[in-house]
């Protein structure tokens, strides 16, 4: 087993199924992350999506008042505070549950793929005569006949799956989804209904990848969106942090030395977490602290950073774990390679969280602020407690702020559940009053 920057208590507690908050020794260390994307890429994808805001606007109707603009709302919660103790510190939740089209944090990243596709393949086909001609026109038949003569393909525990096979059919992409065994039924039956093919694996999320993976490399028109190694999507998520700016500014929330910002993001092969975090690092610098959740069985992002740069993340496999969360959208074996090498050095800590805590935060969600979430977005509902850990106290040591918690602005990113149907939703309430008495 290669090296690993973690503890032989944090070792045993991993094994063992415990929540842990582990600190990453490298943050701040260059040197830690030997493929770091160019920044120029978050303004690259804060165009396009500029650039197609009228197209979407006009596929989806939902997007008629943000003008093609797929975005959340940033959340003052005022009842959850009751549940979750900040110590004097502010509470956001930035609500990408309810992000419109896909309905989950992957409309940011899957879009984003599936237009930059789309736009490589209309300048060639010169559908569009350059990237200030009017999108538009890539509603229309003669663009639909184009994309309609290629594949889409991508591997998926559900989200993702999702997100590609609404904008894929959208478009006229001909899309297949290949579903990892944990997949809902609900989500296949979705993307059958749109005429998308649902490939079902009887594995887990990684073999659903390489199965997706295999299946289109034999065809010449078939593009794969890879969920692993994909700096499209990466960038797609990083966009998020310049609207999360300009939503934080008009709101008049400071981050700066006196205004810590501690961000709290549900993590699974990691790339829309580390998508975020290299976009927030690059406006706050050190003034923003990004924590990673993940399920206590499938802390693969924990692994994944606290492996050496440049080296293959382990499996949580190998800890004895078994990916077995009700958080479908996080369970994920093997971390993403590449997003642990772009972001080892940004990541301040992972933790973990039992799914009985999952089911907590969801009814906390409901109870107290009547939002719906699916029990992956709930993970970072847990962030602020995990400071009061020991790890966590010595964290806010390092940071010069023991005592001075009413500084911290803390913002949990709840990544999906809008699509859930009503009927799922309920079944995952009654799990979660199951669990309190
Ligand atoms: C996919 C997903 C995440 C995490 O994104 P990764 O890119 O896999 O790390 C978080 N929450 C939800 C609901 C998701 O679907």
């Amino acid at each position: 087993m290669s090296l690993l920057s973690l503890s032989t208590e944090e070792q045993q507690a991993l094994r063992s199924n415990s929540p842990l908050l582990w600190l990453n020794p490298r943050l701040g260390d260059q040197n830690a992350s030997p493929s770091q994307p160019a920044l120029a890429g978050i303004d690259d994808a804060e165009a396009r999506l500029l650039r197609f805001a009228p197209l979407l606007s006009d596929l989806f109707p939902e997007l008629r008042a943000s003008e093609g603009l797929i975005e959340s709302p940033l959340l003052e919660t005022s009842f959850l505070n009751e549940t979750i103790d900040t110590k004097g510190g502010r509470l956001l939740l930035k609500a990408d549950h309810s992000l419109p089209v896909a309905g989950s944090i992957k409309a940011r990243g899957g879009i984003h793929e599936v237009l930059c596709l789309a736009e490589e393949l209309a300048l060639q086909a010169q559908l569009i005569s350059s990237t200030t001609d009017d999108y538009r026109k890539l509603g229309r038949d003669a663009a639909r006949q184009l994309f309609a003569s290629h594949n889409l393909a991508v591997g998926s525990t559900g989200n993702l799956g999702l997100s590609i096979g609404i904008i894929g059919a959208a478009l006229g992409f001909s899309t297949s989804v290949h579903m990892s065994s944990d997949a809902k039924e609900w989500k296949k039956q979705r993307l059958r209904n749109r005429g998308v093919t649902v490939v079902e694996h009887d594995a887990d999320y990684g073999a659903a990848v390489a199965a997706g993976r295999a299946q289109s490399d034999a065809n010449p028109r078939s593009y794969f969106v890879d969920d692993e190694n994909s700096p499209r999507l990466f960038m797609g998520y990083a966009v998020a942090a310049r609207r999360l700016q300009q939503q934080l500014e008009s709101a008049r929330i400071p981050v700066d030395a006196a205004h810590p910002l501690f961000v709290y993001l549900p993590a699974g092969v990691g790339g829309a977490p580390g998508g975020i975090t290299f976009g927030l690092k690059q406006l706050f610098g050190e003034h923003v602290h990004c924590f990673f959740a993940e399920p206590t069985q499938a802390p693969c992002m924990m692994l994944g950073l606290a492996g050496e740069p440049g080296s293959t993340p382990i499996p949580v496999y190998d800890f004895g774990l078994s990916i077995a969360t009700d958080a479908d959208g996080l369970a994920v074996g093997t971390a993403a390679q590449w997003v642990c090498d772009s972001v080892r050095h940004q990541v301040s800590g992972v933790y973990t969280v039992a799914d009985h805590s999952l089911y907590r935060s969801l009814l906390a969600l409901k109870e107290r602020e009547n939002i719906e979430v699916e029990p992956s977005a709930a993970a970072g509902c847990s962030g602020p407690a995990m400071l009061n850990t020991d790890a966590g106290q010595r964290y806010l040591q390092q940071q010069g702020l023991i005592g001075q918690e009413n500084r911290i602005t803390h913002l949990i990113w709840t990544t999906g559940g809008s699509l859930v149907p009503e009927q799922e939703y309920q079944h995952y309430l009654e799990q979660a009053i199951k669990n309190t008495i």
